[in-house]
């Protein structure tokens, strides 16, 4: 058994040098270096700009979307959706520890990996001949490999699995969101999350409310969802717009926030185009949340920078520690979170 590099280099087919995430192909040999773990796959979640760009770009034919997920896993040894350069991440079970893994994993563990299946070598065996391309839960047989630098997390025994699957995606929102909030220098936070009827949107309301936001503003694009998260608590106040609507969406979050921007403004709307509107829906001196992967940095800085706006953006990083079992812990205090998440994994994607 040979020694990798706790960091997968070592799994990097092309370009030399690159780490896993920015590598054009991955390896993914099932034999497993001594500080890797081998996992059998059940469930693949891909990120939801990633499976939102796959839909559109087939027009929801569900067979083409599978079609070009074979064939991106296939070419690249790990989902890494070349358009969004997003991935997901995924469930399965524990097949083979290597003697030096400092994961801390056993075989026979049912685990989520939480780092981007963007940089986790993969490899599907059945074709995907269980899942029908029409959502972002992708049934599957094949076997993923974490590194030394890996993590993973067992999955709780108290969830259902496709629930814990979608927590677990977007576990690094809340976690960040609850850390921005808290170290804000005054009481009287307001928060606007945009996206705030999605997975990482609805997390990001508990978690503002959690680290006491003076206001919880939900920014949602239809009555439809605003009806969804009415009567949940998870908002103080709801407000519809469109956030690629820059001065739309700006109107609506200041008429909202009683005439000024929002402290923090956390996006997490799946769709491009959004960044302009969360600086303008900003207040002065506030934090805009980038956790989107559709988010573009240029678009960001430049807009920013052309509407001499001083607000502090942050790159939502998907790991925070703790993240994933403060995630879990959000959802099994409101009851509310949880009938969202469930809602939302067992509905097609157009039903939404
Ligand atoms: P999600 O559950 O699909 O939620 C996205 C929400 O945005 C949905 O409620 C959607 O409404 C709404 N939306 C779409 N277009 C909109 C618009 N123009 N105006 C207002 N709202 C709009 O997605 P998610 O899983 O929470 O993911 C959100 C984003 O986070 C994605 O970009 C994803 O790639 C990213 N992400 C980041 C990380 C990280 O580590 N930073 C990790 C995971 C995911 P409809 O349902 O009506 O379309």
């Amino acid at each position: 058994m040979s020694t990798g590099s706790p960091v997968g280099s070592h799994r990097v087919v092309n370009p030399a040098g690159a780490l896993p995430q920015a590598a054009e192909r991955l390896d993914p040999d099932p034999e497993i270096a001594d500080d890797e773990v081998r996992i059998a796959i059940e469930r693949l979640n891909l990120d939801a700009a990633s499976f939102r760009q796959l839909r559109t770009a087939h027009g929801g034919d569900g067979a083409a979307v599978r079609a070009e997920v074979l064939d991106i896993v296939q070419r690249r040894g790990k989902m890494h959706n070349p358009v969004t350069g997003s991935g997901g991440m995924l469930i399965g079970t524990v097949d083979a520890v290597g003697p030096r893994s400092p994961l801390g994993l056993k075989v026979g563990q049912k685990v989520a990996t939480l780092v981007s299946l963007t940089l986790t070598p993969l490899r599907i065996t059945d074709g995907l001949a269980a899942w029908d391309g029409a959502s972002e839960q992708v049934p599957a047989e094949g076997h993923a490999i974490l590194f030394g630098r890996s993590i993973a997390a067992v999955l709780p025994a108290d969830l259902p699995e496709p629930v814990a699957l979608a927590v677990l995606d977007v576990c690094g929102a809340p976690a960040l969101v609850r850390r921005v909030v808290a170290r804000r220098p005054h009481a009287a936070t307001t928060v606007a999350v945009l996206g705030a009827a999605g997975k990482s949107g609805s997390l990001s309301l508990a978690a503002a409310r959690d680290a006491h936001a003076a206001t919880v503003l939900a920014v949602v694009r239809t009555e439809d969802e605003a009806a969804r998260l009415r009567g949940t608590g998870l908002a103080d106040r709801i407000t519809v717009a469109d956030a690629t609507d820059p001065l739309g969406l700006a109107e609506a979050v200041t008429a909202a926030l009683d005439g000024r921007g929002a402290d923090v403004t956390v996006v997490c709307v799946d769709v491009p185009g959004c960044e302009h509107g969360a600086i303008l829906a900003t207040a002065t001196g506030g934090t805009v949340v980038f956790f989107s992967m559709a988010t573009s940095f240029p678009a960001a800085a430049l807009g920013a920078e052309g509407l001499a706006a001083d607000v502090e953006m942050l790159i939502g990083n998907g790991y925070v520690p703790g993240h994933a079992d403060y995630a879990l812990h959000l959802v099994d205090s409101h009851p509310a979170l949880a009938e969202l998440f469930t809602t939302r994994v067992g509905e097609p994607e157009e039903a939404r």
